[in-house]
C-alpha cells in the first residue's frame, strides 16, 4: 500500500509524458498542415518583379530566390534548371514579417466585458483552440514570426510547442507566459472578491516585492518562456488603475531584469509613462512597449542604452476608435494614450530611437497586423525603415537575427510577396499574395 502511493506519483508523470509523446507523434503524421498538398519540394525557385532583402533600405528589380527544403539557397543568383518555378509576376518578394507584440491566445470583443471573460473564462483547453485558429490567421497575413507578450494558463507554451510539432498551423512564437506585474496593477486588473475568484501568485505572474517577482519569473521560465514580459507602468485595458503610474519598484524590476538575463532571456517592459519606463530602462529592460508618454529625455536615453521602442500604433489607433464602446475610465486612458503616442513616436524617429515592429494583436482583430505599417508610415516613418522595423530590427529585438528578418542565404525560407512595388504603396502589405513559412507553402494567389 504504502509502495504503491510512493510510486504513482513518481510514475504518473512519465506515463503522461509517454502519452503526450505518442499523442503528438501520431497527431503530427496524421493531420496535414496547411499547404501541405502544396509542400516545398527539395528546390524551389521564386521569381517576382521585385525583391526587398531587408539587408538594406533599398528595393531591388528582377527578384530570384532559391529555397531548397526549410532553407534560403540564394538571393539574386542565377536559378538551377529543372527545379519547380512560382514566378510571381509584379510582386515585392520580402522575409516574413515579425510582429514583435502579440497576444494569439485572446481576440478583440466590442464589448469589454466579454473581452475580460473570455480571457480569463475559459477553458485553458477552449484558449488553445481560438489561438490555434489566431495562430493561422497570423501566418496567413505575412507574420512568420510572433514575440507573444502574455497568456493565461500557459496556453501559449502549448501553442507554441503544438506548431513546432506541426500539429497547430501558426508562426514561430518567441513566447513569454503570463506577464509579470504588481498586485491591482495593469496584468491584475480583474477586481473580483477574493473569496469568489482566488488572487493570482507569482505562477500567473502576480508578485509584490523582489523575491517573489524573482519567484514570478523562475516559475514562467522553469515552463518554457522564452521571454520574459512585465508591467512597469498602468495600462489602458485595465478597470482599476491609473495609466502611466509606476507599478513595480526598482528592486522588483532588478530582480525580475537580472534573472531573466542570467538565463538569456530578454525583458519586454510594457510602459505607458514615463516615470515608469525610466525605472525600467535603469533596470536594464531590452525593449518599451507602447511608450505613450515618453518625454524626449527617456527616448534619447533608450537611444544611448540601445532600448527598442516596440509602437504598437495599431492598438493605440484601435482603442481609441473604440473608446465609446469601453467603460467611461477606460476610454478615458485610450483617449488620452493616443493624443500623446503620435508626439512621443515622431519625437523617437527624430532622435533615431531604435524601433521594433509591435502591434499589440488581440487588442484588436488578428490578421490586421499589418495595417502598423501603413500607420507608422502615415507619422513619418519611410516605408523602407517600417519594413527594416518588421523584418531585420525585429529579428534583432527577439535574438533570431541568424536564423530570420532578411533574405539571405543559410536563413529559414520565411517569404512573403505582396503586390507591386511595395516601396510605392505601403499598405501592399496588408494583402499578401504569397507566404512560405519554414519552405512551406502557406498561401500563394495567383503565380505560376
Ligand atoms: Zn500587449
Amino acid at each position: 500500500m504504502t509502495t504503491q502511493i510512493r510510486t504513482q506519483p513518481a510514475c504518473a508523470p512519465r506515463a503522461l509524458a509517454t502519452i503526450l509523446t505518442a499523442m503528438l507523434a501520431s497527431a503530427s503524421a496524421a493531420v496535414p498542415a496547411a499547404g501541405e498538398e502544396a509542400a516545398a519540394p527539395p528546390t524551389v525557385v521564386l521569381k517576382a518583379a521585385h525583391v526587398f532583402d531587408s539587408t538594406g533600405a533599398t528595393l531591388k528589380d528582377g527578384g530570384t530566390i532559391v529555397v531548397r527544403g526549410d532553407r534560403i539557397v540564394s538571393v539574386g543568383g542565377a536559378a538551377p534548371a529543372g527545379v519547380r518555378v512560382i514566378d510571381l509576376g509584379d510582386a515585392t518578394l520580402l522575409p516574413g514579417f515579425i510582429d514583435s507584440h502579440t497576444h494569439l491566445t485572446m481576440e478583440f470583443e466590442k464589448d469589454y466585458y466579454h473581452f475580460v471573460y473570455n480571457r480569463i473564462m475559459r477553458f485553458p483547453a477552449e484558449q488553445a483552440l481560438y489561438g490555434a485558429q489566431y495562430a493561422r490567421r497570423t501566418l496567413e497575413a505575412g507574420f512568420t514570426t510572433v514575440r507573444n507578450l502574455g497568456a493565461s494558463d500557459f496556453v501559449d507554451i502549448g501553442l507554441r510547442n503544438a506548431i513546432n510539432a506541426a500539429v497547430a498551423v501558426g508562426p514561430r512564437m518567441v513566447t513569454a507566459a503570463h506577464g509579470i506585474g504588481s498586485p491591482g496593477g495593469h496584468f491584475d486588473n480583474y477586481a473580483y472578491p477574493p473569496d469568489r475568484v482566488k488572487p493570482w501568485g507569482p505562477i500567473e505572474g502576480i508578485c509584490s516585492g523582489p523575491e517573489a517577482c524573482r519567484e514570478a519569473v523562475r516559475y514562467q521560465m522553469k515552463w518554457g518562456a522564452d521571454v520574459i514580459k512585465i508591467a512597469p507602468s498602468g495600462g489602458v485595458l485595465s478597470e482599476t488603475d491609473p495609466v502611466d503610474v509606476p507599478q513595480l519598484t526598482p528592486e522588483e524590476l532588478a530582480a525580475i531584469v537580472s534573472e531573466a538575463h542570467k538565463w538569456n532571456r530578454k525583458v519586454a517592459a510594457h510602459c505607458h509613462g514615463d516615470n515608469a519606463a525610466r525605472l525600467a530602462i535603469a533596470a536594464g529592460v531590452d525593449s518599451i512597449e507602447h511608450g505613450s508618454f515618453l518625454t524626449e529625455d527617456t527616448l534619447k536615453l533608450m537611444k544611448s542604452k540601445g532600448v527598442y521602442l516596440v509602437p504598437t500604433r495599431m492598438a493605440v489607433y484601435w482603442t481609441n476608435k473604440n473608446a465609446d464602446n469601453y467603460p467611461p475610465n477606460i476610454a478615458a486612458k485610450a483617449r488620452a494614450a493616443a493624443a500623446a503616442h503620435g508626439n512621443m513616436f515622431k519625437a523617437a524617429l527624430r532622435i533615431g530611437v531604435p524601433i521594433a515592429f509591435g502591434t499589440d494583436a488581440g487588442v484588436f482583430p488578428h490578421g490586421m497586423n499589418a495595417q502598423e505599417f501603413g500607420l507608422m508610415a502615415d507619422l513619418g516613418m519611410t516605408p523602407a525603415a517600417a519594413l527594416l522595423a518588421g523584418t531585420r530590427d525585429a529579428a534583432k529585438l527577439l535574438g533570431l537575427e541568424t536564423e530570420v528578418g532578411t533574405l539571405e542565404a543559410g536563413k529559414a525560407a520565411d517569404i512573403v510577396a505582396v503586390p507591386g512595388n511595395v516601396l510605392s504603396d505601403i499598405h501592399a502589405t496588408e494583402h499578401p499574395v504569397f507566404v512560405m513559412h519554414l519552405g512551406r507553402i502557406v498561401v500563394q494567389k495567383g503565380g505560376s
